[in-house]
């Protein structure tokens, strides 16, 4: 008979306070000492159980023998010139790397998180796409980036993380479990607590992991990724939309707005000559107009080397900016990758430097004032 495997350690990172009371009840202790062990893992970033010194050295012994707490080694750290976006790249005990923004911008400070390693939905835009997917990331592993990148933050500029956006590798809805449960761990007040209008998910259009979300009593923003304005020209761009199509996720959309009272974004790319023409504005304005929503264009981060996309020229976007703000009566904003001088669109960074390795730490900019 073949041994099984040796099961994995716990990891107390991921567990959800009904969870860790669970546990510590199981372990004979009183019920309030997963709360000590929260505001350890997640408000003060202690990874190292014998550091948890509000907890009995008896304890603490028992917790080690059935847990423990994992954490992703930081890589690499590369900022933007103007310090407006500063990117991390993370690797998992498998070796494989994620990458994580902080962006700042006004007085917010954005935490982009990934999802997965790479991405099974291969959209010819990104380059996260062309890694193919590799595996998903527990919510242990995407609650950690965010207390890593909170950790930088506030040390470095005495600040904390405002927003969450699910925006950087992978789709966020087909990692559905994982997901919930670090956003869940994220509301918390015990460490970052950020929930509801502070976070968003974006999808390139899974239709039923919208539908679950949208039965999800968390508010989240959402935003979903169109790109193009006809079938034919999406089932190109984005395989994704030959299962679900752009009316279906209309659909979605809608219904997403009618359960959680809030206006789906949706996320436009502008590819020149492909998707920026006159009548796409057109088209977009029309498609959108019954759901109540935002229109965001991003005009195209051309830092890939190998795409076969570009960005279109200044007069380009404003005219289709323009076109689209005169036919809908949604709010419409322009986008700059705000990354655009660091390898900004998801999987760049990775690609790069797995091209190049350059172990380099970038400190951020002092804040003004
Ligand atoms: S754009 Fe998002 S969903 Fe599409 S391949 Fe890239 S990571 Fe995956």
């Amino acid at each position: 008979m073949t041994p099984s495997p040796p099961a994995e350690p716990l990891d107390l990172k991921s567990l959800l306070p009904d969870e860790l009371r669970a546990l510590v009840s199981r372990l004979g202790q009183d019920e309030y000492r997963a709360g000590q062990i929260l505001s350890w893992i997640h408000g003060k970033g202690v990874e190292d159980i014998d550091q948890m010194s509000n907890l009995s050295r008896a304890f603490r012994e028992q917790l080690k023998e059935v847990a423990g707490v994992s954490r992703l080694r930081e890589v690499e750290r590369q900022g933007s010139p103007g310090g407006q976006a500063i990117k991390f790249l993370f690797e998992l005990p498998t070796l494989e790397r994620v990458e994580s923004v902080l962006i700042i911008d006004g007085k917010r400070r954005t935490a982009c998180l990934s999802s997965q390693v790479g991405c099974a939905l291969d959209c010819k835009f990104c380059a996260t796409g062309r890694m193919g997917f590799l595996r998903n990331l527990s919510a242990a592993q995407i609650i950690d980036q965010l207390l890593q990148l909170s950790r930088v933050l506030l040390a470095e500029r005495g600040e904390r993380v405002t927003n969450v956006v699910m925006m950087g590798m992978g789709e966020p809805l087909h990692n559905y479990e994982e997901v919930v449960r670090a956003l869940r761990l994220m509301r918390l007040e015990h460490g970052p607590a950020i929930g509801g209008r502070k976070v968003t998910v974006s999808t390139a259009g899974h239709v039923p992991g919208i539908q679950r979300l949208a039965r999800e009593e968390l508010n989240l923003g959402l935003a979903i990724s169109l790109n193009a304005t006809t079938d034919e020209l999406r089932d190109q761009l984005m395989p994704i939309n030959r299962k679900y199509q752009i009316a279906e996720l209309l659909e979605a959309a809608a219904e997403y707005f009618e359960l959680r009272g809030r206006r789906v974004t949706f996320e436009y790319v502008l590819l020149a000559g492909v998707n920026d023409h006159d009548e796409d504005a057109l088209r977009l304005a029309d498609l959108t107009r019954a759901v109540p929503c935002k229109l965001n264009l991003i005009p195209y981060n051309e830092l890939a080397e190998d795409t076969p996309f570009r960005r279109p020229p200044a007069e380009r976007v404003a005219r289709f900016r323009e076109l689209l703000e005169t036919h809908t009566p949604m709010a419409v904003t322009l986008r700059e990758s705000r990354g655009r001088d660091i390898d900004a669109a998801c999987g760049q960074l990775y690609q790069a430097q797995e091209r190049q390795p350059r172990p380099a730490r970038t400190a951020l900019p002092a804040p003004a004032g």
